[in-house]
C-alpha cells in the first residue's frame, strides 16, 4: 500500500491552500486528490473578491476573521507570486456596495453602525465609510452612475483577483514545494484503522496516511458521513455573467459588477436554494443584468457572453467550518463559504493548526459541532 504523512482531499481553493500552508511549513510526503468534475466549478467560477465588508453581521468571530485574512492579502499574492510565477491579478483597490434610493442608503449606514459596534466589542477594527453619491462617483469617476444612485459603502482595504490564477497558484506552488497532485481521482472513502492509521481509498488504489484534511466541498458531507459525522452545510447556487472586454474603466470593485484586468465585466450576486442544481435561468440573468444597468446604465450597450452557476457551501451561521472529526483527531474537516478571501488564513494559520505546531484563539470557535445545540 502507498503511503504519506499528510493526506487532503478536494483540490479547490481551500484544499489547495491548506496543502500549499502545510508544506511551506515543512510538512513532507503531502498528497492532494481532487475529483476534478466538470459540474464542480466552485472555486473556478466564482466573483473573485477578497472582502470583509459586510460579513460577519451578529458575528465577530467570523467578522474579525474576514478582517484578518484581508489584511493579509497583499503579502499573500506577492508570496504567491514570488514562489510560483502566477500574478493572481490581485487590484488592492477597495471594494464597494451601492445603495439604490434612500432606504437602501440608511440601511447600509445602519449595517456599518451595527458592525462597527458587534467588532469594537471584540477589539478589532471595521474601517467602512458611507459615500454619498457624489463621493462615489468621483471614486470611479471614467463610469457613470445610474440616477438612483444614492451612494454606497467603502472601504480601502480588500480588492478582487483572478480566481482562476489563484487556484493555479496554489496548487502549484504546493508541486513546486514538494507535494504531490493527483488530479481527476477520486476519494470514495477515508477508514480509520488502529494506531492513529488512516487508509484512503482512491481510484488508484489504497493509501495509508496519518492525517487527512477533507476540503471537498459538497463531497466532505459525504465522506464524514461514512466516518459517523454530520456536517451542518447546504448548497446555495449562485449565477455569474461575464460581458465582452472593453477598456477599463472601472478600477474599484462593487458587490455586484466588477471588472477585470482584461476588461470582461463580471455581473452577479443571485443567491438561491436549488439544491445542487447549478444552471443557469433566465430570471436570475434578467435581474442581475436590470441590477448592474440600475447601477452603471452603460452597461446596456455591451454584449454579455457568457453565464454560469455554481453551489455556494453554506453554512448555519455563514462562518468556516475547520473542524476535527469527532473521535478522530487526526481527521479534519474544512467546509465555507469565501474560500478567495480567506485563502491566506487556510495557507498560514488553519494549515499550522493541523499540523499541530501553531493553534490560533479563533480557530476553537469553528467546530462543526457548534451547530449541534
Ligand atoms: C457565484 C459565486 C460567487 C462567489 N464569489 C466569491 C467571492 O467573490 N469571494 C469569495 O471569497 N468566495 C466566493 N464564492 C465562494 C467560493 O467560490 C467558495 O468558497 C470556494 O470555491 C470553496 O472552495 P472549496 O475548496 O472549499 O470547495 P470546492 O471549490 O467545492 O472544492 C472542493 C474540491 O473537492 C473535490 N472533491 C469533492 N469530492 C471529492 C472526493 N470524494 N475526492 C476527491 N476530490 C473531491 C472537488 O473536485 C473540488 O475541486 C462564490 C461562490 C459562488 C457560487
Amino acid at each position: 500500500m502507498r503511503t504519506a504523512d499528510i493526506i487532503v482531499i478536494g483540490g479547490g481553493l481551500s484544499g489547495s491552500a491548506i496543502a500549499l500552508g502545510l508544506v511551506r511549513k515543512g510538512a513532507r510526503n503531502v498528497v492532494l486528490f481532487d475529483e476534478q468534475l466538470a459540474s464542480q466549478r466552485l472555486s473556478r467560477g466564482n466573483f473573485g473578491l477578497t472582502w470583509f465588508m459586510c460579513k460577519g453581521a451578529g458575528n465577530p468571530v467570523y467578522a474579525q476573521w474576514s478582517r484578518l485574512a484581508c489584511r493579509q492579502w497583499p503579502e499573500f499574492a506577492e508570496g504567491l507570486e514570488a514562489d510560483t510565477g502566477y500574478n493572481v491579478e490581485l487590484d488592492w483597490t477597495g471594494g464597494a456596495v451601492h445603495a439604490v434610493g434612500e432606504d437602501e442608503f440608511k440601511a447600509h449606514q445602519a449595517s456599518i453602525e451595527a458592525i462597527t459596534k458587534s467588532c469594537e466589542e471584540a477589539g478589532i477594527d471595521y474601517p467602512v465609510t458611507m459615500l454619498n453619491r457624489r463621493e462615489f462617483q468621483d471614486l470611479i469617476p471614467d463610469i457613470a452612475l445610474g440616477e438612483a444612485v444614492t451612494g454606497a459603502m467603502y472601504t480601502k482595504e480588500q480588492g478582487h483577483v483572478n480566481p482562476l490564477k489563484l487556484l493555479g497558484a496554489l496548487r502549484w506552488g504546493f508541486q513546486k514545494k514538494g507535494g504531490t497532485f493527483y488530479g481527476g481521482q477520486t476519494v470514495s472513502a477515508v477508514i480509520p484503522k488502529s494506531r492513529g492509521k488512516v487508509v484512503v481509498k482512491t481510484g488508484m488504489g489504497d493509501f495509508e496516511t496519518e492525517k487527512v484534511v477533507i476540503a471537498s466541498g459538497h463531497g466532505t458531507k459525504r465522506l464524514l458521513k461514512g466516518l459517523g459525522e454530520t456536517l451542518n452545510i447546504y448548497p446555495q447556487r449562485g449565477q455569474v455573467m461575464v460581458t465582452q472586454r472593453v477598456p477599463r474603466v472601472l478600477k474599484v470593485p462593487v458587490l455586484s459588477v466588477r471588472q477585470t484586468q482584461d476588461g470582461t465585466f463580471m455581473i452577479g450576486l443571485s443567491t438561491e436554494d436549488t439544491a445542487m442544481d447549478s444552471k443557469v435561468t433566465a430570471e436570475a440573468m434578467k435581474n442581475q443584468a436590470a441590477n448592474a444597468i440600475r447601477l452603471f446604465p452603460e452597461l446596456a450597450r455591451l454584449n454579455w457572453v457568457r453565464a454560469w452557476g455554481a453551489i455556494r457551501v453554506m453554512t448555519p451561521d455563514g462562518a468556516p467550518i475547520y473542524s476535527r472529526v469527532r473521535n478522530h483527531d487526526n481527521i479534519f474537516a474544512v467546509a465555507l463559504h469565501s474560500a478567495v478571501s480567506l485563502a491566506p488564513l487556510a495557507a498560514g494559520t488553519v494549515a499550522p493548526w493541523i499540523l499541530g505546531t501553531d493553534e490560533h484563539p479563533l480557530m476553537s470557535k469553528f467546530n462543526n459541532g457548534r451547530f449541534n445545540v
